[in-house]
């Protein structure tokens, strides 16, 4: 855990507790507050502790103000700021903790409005003040903790709680505390901390402060668009005010009502979600365990990629944008962007490689008839990362009123953010339809396929942070990871750049991006998105690498005992029973992330049928 010291306020007093290295050390700016901080500068102080102001209705202009002022990297909100407020602040590139005052008992559903705009809770005594009141609250009130937004725990620690301390983290109801914040119990007097004191607490505590910083690992995106050393945004200077416009407003926008509510419904009656949770019985038996299939293959247009283009064309409207650019490889996500773009009438531009062109007619055929323009990338390999390039250089020349819809969870930030959030609805489904059908929410295991990473990334979303699911991410093997004509990314890639996020992807010594190879023309994509690098490299997922030979019998073999034709990237993610065993009462839960109509081609000529 954490350790937060709050209400600094004497600067030979802030350089001594800095040396204690605390995680965060906190300045009440509040004229109110008996340890409002009213010098002109904090002192210097190691670049590792975060510099959190806290303020209660302060004025969006004084908050802001301060954080450039004294480069604060987090900021705590004490009064009744709304969620808007909160992500307004959240585009200033600072961690935002909202704060709720606890009694004798909470209502949770308040923290609802707030999940999407801030990165921590807070839960303080409520007094006659907003904080600093020496009381503690019941922590058992917290094991109804519906989130799993990671919190602080504040209100009253001082040396005495240390009992309780170790016994509330061995409880169900520290499972998400992330930090532990301190103030009044500490002090000589308001704003000047008792340095011996605070040295006991930390050393009594060493376990518990130690133990779990390796353990609540943030797998989503920070402040700065990073998850952990993979992601950023690495783009060339003119294309910096398009994607600052976006950074700045995605989850402002996305927090509005208005904006829920149209997302919502149009994936209700214009998409048909929920997609059904399908136990699939003849298949379970077949592998000794019990697996449910995630059924986006019965979205409209056959796959996942419509939950975000849907969001996006949503996203762009708010933002005054009327003319919609995409690229697209296998045609899949031109034909989701030419969709929502005809239901919103918007003008549609699909840039696609000339030779993609010619292997994809029917999808090519379908962007048409549905009024998207689809213009050949002519350059390169003429695939899809020069159909990538084409899109970057028209955003470059047409920056106000185009938005560029990318299609996985990858491209610089806010991009795989903004993608992964828009497809989370598929694990907030899997959430209550698993405890609706098994009584428990969480499965013993989550599988999905890897292309970008956004079907991936939406089915783990609400389970990121729950250690005993297990992930499991699927890549394409193609025809073997040392054949040389693979798109193993997590195995054969190597820290780069690709679309503008750092990230693993296959290349050459000299840093040339090698071209991918699979059958499957959605998991033909030589990087992979910066969560999943992430994901990768910390071990929280499991990666395992499928060929070409055993996705397509996998996919056989789901018609045959299931009557699901797959797709084929699909097909990867049922492969892995033949390879992985599982137990008899383990619940594993696959992304079905499409159906196979498009790949139709594909399996009569492999099976000669
Ligand atoms: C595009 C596609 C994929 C791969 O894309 P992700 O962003 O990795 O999800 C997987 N399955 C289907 C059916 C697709 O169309």
């Amino acid at each position: 855990m954490k350790l937060k010291i709050c209400g600094m306020k004497y600067q030979d007093n802030i350089k001594h507790v800095a040396t204690l290295q605390p995680d965060y050390l906190g300045f009440i700016f509040y004229e109110k507050s008996a340890r409002n901080f009213d010098s002109e500068s904090i002192p210097d102080i190691d670049e590792a502790i975060k510099k959190t102001g806290v303020f209660v209705d302060a004025t969006l202009e004084f908050v802001i103000d301060k954080i450039n002022k004294h480069n604060l990297q987090a900021v705590q909100l004490h009064g009744n700021e709304s969620p808007e407020y909160c992500s307004t602040l959240k585009s200033e590139k600072v961690e935002i903790i909202k704060v709720f005052s606890v009694k004798d008992e909470f209502n949770f559903e308040r923290l609802k409005p707030y999940e999407a705009v801030c990165d921590f809770f807070l839960f303080d005594t409520k007094g006659k003040h907003p904080g600093g009141n020496g009381y503690t609250f019941d922590w058992n009130l917290l094991s109804d903790y519906p989130s799993t937004k990671p919190f602080f725990l504040s209100g009253g620690i001082g040396l005495e709680e240390i009992e309780d301390i170790k016994q509330f983290t061995n409880s169900k109801a520290s499972k998400y505390c992330y930090a532990l914040d301190v103030n009044s119990k500490f002090e000589i007097e308001p704003g000047l901390k008792n340095i011996e004191a605070l040295k006991a607490f930390k050393k009594n505590l060493s376990e518990v402060l130690d133990y779990k910083k390796e353990h609540v690992m943030n797998y989503n995106v920070n402040e700065k668009g990073y998850y952990g050393e993979f992601g950023g945004a690495f783009i060339p200077e003119m294309l910096y005010p398009n994607v600052e416009e976006l950074r700045q407003n995605y989850l402002k926008v996305m927090a509005e009502p208005d904006f829920i509510k149209e997302f919502d419904q149009l994936l209700k009656d214009y998409v048909g979600r929920p997609s059904p949770l399908y136990f699939a019985k003849r298949l379970s038996e077949k592998y000794n365990t019990k697996i449910y299939l995630k059924r986006e293959d019965l979205n409209h247009t056959g796959a996942h990629k419509i939950n975000n283009t849907i969001g996006q064309i949503l996203m762009a409207k708010r933002l005054g944008k009327h003319r919609i650019i995409a690229e697209t490889g296998a045609g899949q996500h031109g034909v989701a962007t030419a969709t929502v773009c005809a239901l919103m009438g918007l003008e549609c531009i699909v840039y696609m490689g000339e030779i993609d062109i010619a292997r994809q007619a029917p999808n090519v055929a379908r962007m048409k008839m549905l009024g998207a323009k689809v213009v050949p990338a002519l350059s390169g390999s003429r695939t899809l990362k020069d159909a990538t390039n084409e899109a970057i250089r028209d955003w470059i020349n047409n920056p106000v009123d185009t938005h560029y819809i990318i299609g996985s969870a990858i491209g610089p930030h806010p991009y795989p953010d903004m993608v992964t959030r828009f497809q989370s609805v598929i694990s907030e489904e899997i959430k209550w339809q698993l405890k609706e059908q098994t009584g428990n929410e969480n499965p013993d295991y989550l599988v999905a396929c890897i292309g970008g990473g956004s079907n991936a990334a939406g089915t783990y979303y609400h389970y990121l942070h729950e250690p005993e699911v297990g992930i499991i991410a699927v890549e394409a093997a193609g025809l073997g990871v040392d054949s040389g004509e693979s798109a193993a990314t997590s195995v054969l890639g190597k820290e780069g750049i690709i679309h503008g996020c750092k990230t693993l992807l296959m290349q050459t010594k000299d840093g040339q991006i090698t071209e991918p190879y699979s059958i499957s023309a959605g998991l033909d994509y030589p990087g992979v998105g910066p969560m999943h690098a992430h994901l990768a490299k910390t071990g929280r997922a499991e990666f395992m690498a499928i060929t070409d030979d055993d996705a397509m019998n996998a996919g056989l073999e789901l018609c045959k005992l299931e009557g699901i034709i797959p797709a084929i990237e699909s097909s990867h993610a049922l492969a892995i029973f033949e390879q992985r065993k599982f137990k008899p009462n383990d619940v594993v839960v696959v992304s079905l992330s499409g159906r196979g109509d498009k790949d139709l081609n594909n399996y009569i000529e492999y099976f000669k049928i």
